[in-house]
């Protein structure tokens, strides 16, 4: 990827890299390293993906290898142009750059097809009249041994005639299949004669009508990893099972044969990844679309404010191994911190407005506050923020009546404005209900930037912004999706909607944002100061602010680490 342009240090390689690093080492495909990231463009991609982006187009960068995009559009009906068309700018964004155009396995069929015609010929495939339930009854079970297709002995001659017919459309879907001729005794379901080509009277996305058949998974991912000279062709891990398969095809074909290493996949709390269910969620409008930004999706964490950066980081946190696990989505939230806390320009928003009205300020006038942008980085500059003699402040910050321990404004009470002043609160006015609808206060000149010149001191620092100058802005809110960590753990009958957080999404009108941000373009990153992570929303304009909270200040990593650690501990105390 674009800013990991080296190799990890040796000692922490992954148990991919380390093969990758002697693979170049002992010179197997002549040194060279080429991987491939090939989704099937049939839904949006979702962090799941970014980790196996970063691993194959991190691979190439770091070892001096090509990555390539391809399309694995080998299902004519679930696929679509749109999908294609978010995977492109979702693996940019990402920062995955691949070499030359995007790839399409639907380029290849008919050298697929052709080399399906020369294991007809070799006696190695056959076709077969089964029906999809009968080919499922004759490949036994996990205990029992599979049966032979009584179609399995048609003599080549046959079976290249009839292989050309259903190619052409001659048969309906469904009455006839390829299959290659393995061995139906054994223990791997996956060579019990797999089906290579069902009949399908489909349009697909690219190839139109030119094909009525098309070819299964196992079949075709080799031939395009071969074709493309990938020599490390990296997936999941329920692929494993499918090795041995994926070994017999490239060596029945005696072409360049890459090899099949597998990882465990990203599972996360809270969330989860499925596409299918993905889709389903769409479909149904429980969200807003794939870009909702409470979904996992690369195009949701975008526009709910997540940095290319702090998903790269994430996907370099967990690493690659070969056992599956879930990973807790506040390390995600820990990585998204931090690049946000170093990169995020800080500005006033107030969430929840309450009047004040400082009464000893002139009326009409505006004072100009410096306001630094961003503490963790000089180079951000300072800003200027005006102050005059209406303002708001957080309704939270103020209590008319507080407990011992709430050190923000309250009758009486001096508290600072931050980047402005002391006030001091004198009087409270309320509505006939009784509500709290303005706070009179006092300023002190002396005061201005932050600091008293006799050096009393305050208990708290309250964010602001000027009323007359203050922009309105809607606040979008967000909680988990799911209300529970694994959103599949649902009663007998329910499927993961019934496990749906029906408080995921709050929507505040009525906020009030500083003027600097007023011509923020979309998907732009702020700090509110004391609140949060903000970005603009897509549909946002200037007439129109809209911002998603991100993610808040406080960090739950740290405290979810050690909570885990002394679950640890306490087990193994228990063993001995
Ligand atoms: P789904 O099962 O949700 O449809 P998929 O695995 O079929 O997902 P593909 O488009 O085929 O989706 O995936 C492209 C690549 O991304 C594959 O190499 C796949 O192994 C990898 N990938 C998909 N999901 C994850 C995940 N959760 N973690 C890591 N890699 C993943
Ligand atoms: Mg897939």
């Amino acid at each position: 990827m674009t800013e990991t342009n080296e190799p990890n240090n040796e000692q922490h390689l992954d148990f991919i890299r380390q093969i990758v690093a002697d693979d170049i080492e002992s010179g197997v495909n002549d040194g060279r390293v080429h991987t491939r990231f090939p989704p099937e463009p049939n839904g949006y991609l979702h962090i799941g993906h970014a980790k196996s982006i970063c691993l194959n187009f991190g691979i190439a960068a770091e070892f001096g290898g090509q990555c390539n995009l391809r399309f694995d559009d080998t299902n004519p009906c679930k696929e679509e142009q749109e999908y294609v068309d978010s995977i492109i700018e979702d693996i940019q964004w990402l920062g995955g750059q691949w070499n030359g155009e995007p790839l399409f396995a639907s380029d290849y069929f008919q050298q697929m097809y052709d080399w399906a015609v020369e294991l007809i010929k070799k006696n190695r495939a056959f076709v077969c009249d089964l029906t999809a339930d009968q080919t499922r009854a004759y490949r036994g079970t996990l205990k029992e041994q599979g049966k032979k297709s009584p179609y399995r002995n048609r003599g080549v001659d046959e079976n290249l005639d009839l292989f050309e017919r259903m190619k052409k459309g001659e048969f309906p879907d469904g009455t006839k299949t390829l299959k290659a001729k393995i061995d139906m005794a054994s223990p791997n379901i996956n060579l019990r004669d797999p089906v290579m080509y069902r009949i399908l009277h489909a349009t697909h996305h690219r190839t139109d009508d030119d094909w009525c058949v098309y070819p299964m998974y196992d079949w075709a991912h080799g031939l395009e990893d071969s074709i493309e000279g990938i020599t490390h062709s990296i997936c999941t891990l329920e692929f494993e099972n499918h090795r041995p398969l994926y070994d017999w095809f490239l060596d029945a074909l005696e072409i360049h044969h890459p090899r099949q290493y597998e990882f465990a996949r990203l599972n996360l709390t809270y969330t989860m990844m499925s596409k299918r269910k993905l889709l389903q969620l769409v479909n149904n409008r429980l969200v807003s679309g794939w870009d909702d930004p409470r979904l996992p999706t690369l195009s949701g964490l975008r526009r709910r404010g997540f940095s290319p950066k702090s998903i790269r980081d994430f996907c370099a946190t967990i690493g690659v191994n070969k056992f599956n696990s879930t990973v807790d989505y506040a390390l995600l939230e820990h990585c998204l911190r931090k690049d946000l806390n170093a990169t995020s320009p800080r500005v006033m928003a107030v969430l929840n407005p309450l009047k004040i009205i400082i009464t000893n300020f002139p009326d009409g006038q505006a004072d100009e506050l410096d306001a630094v942008n961003n503490p963790e980085d000089e180079s951000a500059g300072t800003r200027i923020v005006p102050f005059s003699k209406m303002l708001y402040i957080e309704r939270d910050d103020f209590m008319e009546d507080p407990p011992r321990k709430f050190f923000r404004l309250a009758p009486g009470r001096e508290v600072r404005l931050r980047y402005a002043y002391f006030i001091t609160c004198n009087e409270v006015v309320k509505d006939d209900n009784g509500e709290v609808v303005e706070l009179r206060c006092t300023y002190d000149p002396a005061t201005r930037g932050g600091d008293a010149p006799d050096g009393r001191r305050v208990k708290a620092t309250l964010h602001w912004v000027s009323a007359e100058h203050a922009l309105d802005a809607e606040i979008r809110l967000y909680d988990h999706l799911f209300t529970k960590e694994n959103p599949d753990d649902v009663e007998d009958g329910q499927d993961f909607t019934a496990n749906i957080n029906q408080d995921s999404l709050k929507v505040l009108g009525g906020c009030k944002i500083e003027p600097s941000v007023k011509n923020a373009e979309s998907l732009r990153r702020f700090q509110f100061e004391r609140l949060g992570y903000f970005c603009t929303d897509a549909d946002s304009t200037p007439e129109k602010l809209i911002f998603n909270k991100t993610v808040g200040l406080r960090d739950t990593w740290a405290k979810i680490q050690k909570q885990q650690q002394n679950q640890q501990k306490q087990k193994q105390q228990k063993k001995k």
